[in-house]
């Protein structure tokens, strides 16, 4: 848990088991995916409340229900969305972008998260696993779910059609699962990575990316694709910004057409240059991405129970919690795709 403001003062804690409060959902966490917004928590470059329990990519079997909640039992596998509360008044949560709630409150910075044995969540959080669906794929329901919000309901994502040609820089968990929804829409994809992604870029390929470039060795190769790819050599109708690395956004500009949309999923942790002009010249629309919205929840279990996206490739390496500062560094060399944690009782 992160117990201090600051960088660092993440540490192992022993915690009580919480009470369920009315209209609340105990689960008991089989599986807790570690995220890049709990790498931003440690540095100290996303906000955070703590003491608190970091972690908001959960599955897990429901130990108890709090008094009022009805159609949820002890023992039903689920997931749990992140919003612990929205106001329910603010204009966003009025028109269904509760992700945009001015007060919202999500487990893992604001409200303890689900590294740990059990966490507490609002009844109507819960979405119950498909049998078909075991807790390591459903704990990617939550990546899969903001990816599926970028890309069918964000301005600049919701218009990804047949016959598009787009380009996702950062093969990393999160472009792996939006090339993964893009090929589904119909669009031909070209996968940007660097040096480091060396086994990514392969894992892109078996994923279904229809070019793979790795920028640092094979420089020029992505405009030379794109140009080939699109008439007159125009650019991408869509590029998709997973890496969080200023100067794949800084190429993605490059590469995205006049009147081309730009979307941001990845996060930097700091503000970055970029080309701003380009956004005027080529009439770019561009839009970033907060989160999910509950329709993607539905939409990213069925996506996973019907095998159109793959999650569980996606799992690289599992984790006791007590080691988690191994799994954090698999992130940060980047040797792995997902690291999931279990609990230790
Ligand atoms: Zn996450
Ligand atoms: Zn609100």
């Amino acid at each position: 848990m992160k117990v201090a403001p600051g960088v660092g003062n993440v540490e192992l804690r022993e915690i009580d088991e919480p009470t369920t409060q009315p209209g609340q959902v105990k689960i008991r966490v089989e599986r807790a995916g570690l995220c890049g917004t709990d790498l931003h928590i440690l540095k100290d470059e996303f906000r955070s409340w703590p003491p608190v329990v970091l972690g908001h990519e959960v599955a897990g079997e429901i130990a108890e229900v709090g008094e009022g909640v009805t159609g949820l039992q002890a023992g039903q596998r689920v997931t749990t969305e992140t919003y612990f509360s929205t106001c329910g008044q603010c204009r966003y949560c009025r028109s269904g972008q509760n992700n945009l709630c001015l007060n919202r409150r999500s487990i893992g910075s604001a409200v303890n998260g689900g590294f740990t044995q059990y966490v507490v969540v609002p009844a109507k959080n819960i979405h119950i696993l498909p049998d078909n669906v075991d807790y390591e794929a459903g704990a990617l329901t939550e990546p899969l779910a903001c990816v599926v919000h970028a890309v069918t309901t964000t301005p600049a994502g919701a218009s990804v059609s047949p016959g598009d040609v787009a380009v996702i820089a950062g093969p990393g968990a999160i472009g792996l699962l939006t090339l993964q929804v893009v090929k589904a829409a119909g669009a031909t994809v070209v996968m940007l990575g660097t040096d480091v992604d060396g086994k990514r870029l392969s894992m892109a390929r078996e994923l279904g990316a229809d070019y793979v470039v790795n920028v640092q060795q094979q420089d020029g190769a992505a405009s030379e694709i794109i140009r080939d790819l699109t008439d007159e050599g125009l650019g991408a109708d869509v590029v998709y910004e997973c890496s969080g690395a200023g100067p794949a956004a800084s190429q993605l500009l490059t590469l995205a057409r006049r009147r081309g949309r730009y979307v941001q999923i990845g996060l930097y942790g700091k503000s970055i240059a970029w080309d701003m002009d380009q956004v005027c010249f080529r009439e770019l629309t561009v839009t970033g991405s907060n989160a999910s919205i509950p329709s993607a929840w539905l939409k990213a279990l069925r996506l996973i129970s019907t095998g159109t996206v793959q999650t569980k490739a996606l799992v690289t390496h599992q984790f006791d919690i007590t080691d988690w500062e191994a799994a954090f560094a698999t992130f940060e060399d980047r040797t792995g795709v997902k690291a999931l944690f279990r609990p230790v009782g």
